[in-house]
């Protein structure tokens, strides 16, 4: 007799608890980061010359998740390619740059050696661990095994986004190392966060304040914003948000050409190739799909461009 009662006010305190969520970690937030505001034409200007860094991506671990999470399976794409829910083979990537005179950095930090050992010890929470179902996941390369092949220390940390898959190589990361962030990507409120936001916090501990790109609108609107990040073009980021509020892709000048780093705008090469946005896994589907076509058109301008997407080769 009682049960109904009780559980309609249960659901309705989760949900007063949920809705308003909470912001991806409560680390502190700093000064603005490096690098100066830019245009896709300056950017566009310089894609046909070769570029001075050299980039190494890396597979720090082999791992699967559900189709659904990473492609939308409702959209026509998908329902035409007859796409259905599977568990999918997927990568986790830390991407490593090196400047000729600024010196090394990372795109996003692949997985710690702790986090594969014993990801509780490392901070992640008991919820998250369960979820990100540890069993399906072959570390390669520890983000430490990583950074000792450098060929000196670590400059800086450009993050695309928080997911705890893309800070996951943070208890390797010295503590003096800077971090750069998309706008709002540690302060937006969403409310799958409620369970992630203490994993982040742990992972994020005693590192320094989060350094946000100063994206400024495109004056050619063809993207959303870019920051041109050493002042030389030879690395630009580009704010994508979508898949999270401060999503962040990174277009290198390679002496091979020039990479895009799409991030999690696209984590498949099916979802890249089909222009068809992340599933379950993503915050905000249709800014997404709008930035994911952004990220297509300047494909298509400029087919010389080599796609790395977010977890997949
Ligand atoms: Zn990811």
């Amino acid at each position: 007799m009682q049960t109904k009662p009780f559980f309609m006010l249960a659901l309705c305190l989760a949900l007063a608890i949920l809705l308003p969520g909470c912001s991806s970690t409560s680390h502190r937030l700093g000064s603005k980061a490096i690098g100066i505001p830019s245009s896709s034409a300056t950017m566009e200007s310089l894609l046909m010359q070769p570029g001075p860094v050299e980039l190494e991506s890396i597979n720090s671990a082999d791992w699967s998740g559900p189709l659904s999470g990473l492609v939308n399976l409702s959209s026509p794409a998908a329902i035409e390619a007859g796409l259905r829910n599977r568990e999918e083979p997927i990568q986790v990537y830390a991407h490593v740059l090196k400047h000729p005179r600024r010196g090394n950095f990372l795109v996003d930090t692949g997985i710690a050696q702790i986090v594969n050992d014993d990801p509780q010890k490392a901070g992640l929470s008991w919820l998250l661990v369960k979820s990100m179902r540890k069993e399906s996941l072959v570390l390669r390369k520890s983000t430490a095994a990583i950074l000792k092949d450098l060929p000196g220390k670590l400059s800086g940390v450009f993050l695309t986004h928080l997911h705890f898959d893309h800070i996951s190589g943070m208890p390797d990361i010295p503590d003096d190392v800077p971090l750069y962030v998309g706008r709002s990507e540690s302060t937006d409120k969403y409310w799958l966060q409620v369970f992630t936001q203490g994993s982040a916090n742990r992972l994020l501990h005693g590192k320094p304040q989060l350094q946000e790109w100063d994206f400024q609108p495109d004056p050619q609107g063809r993207l959303e914003g870019l920051i041109d990040v050493f002042e030389d073009g030879s690395v630009f980021a580009i704010s994508v948000p979508g898949h999270t509020a401060g999503s962040t892709a990174y277009l290198v000048r390679t002496t091979k050409g020039p990479v895009l780093l799409t991030g999690d705008t696209s984590h498949t090469r099916w979802g890249w190739d089909h222009s068809v946005e992340p599933g379950a896994f993503t915050h905000y589907q249709g800014r997404n799909r709008q930035s994911l076509l952004q990220l297509k058109n300047l494909v298509s301008r400029y087919p010389n461009i080599t796609v790395l997407v977010g977890h997949q080769p």
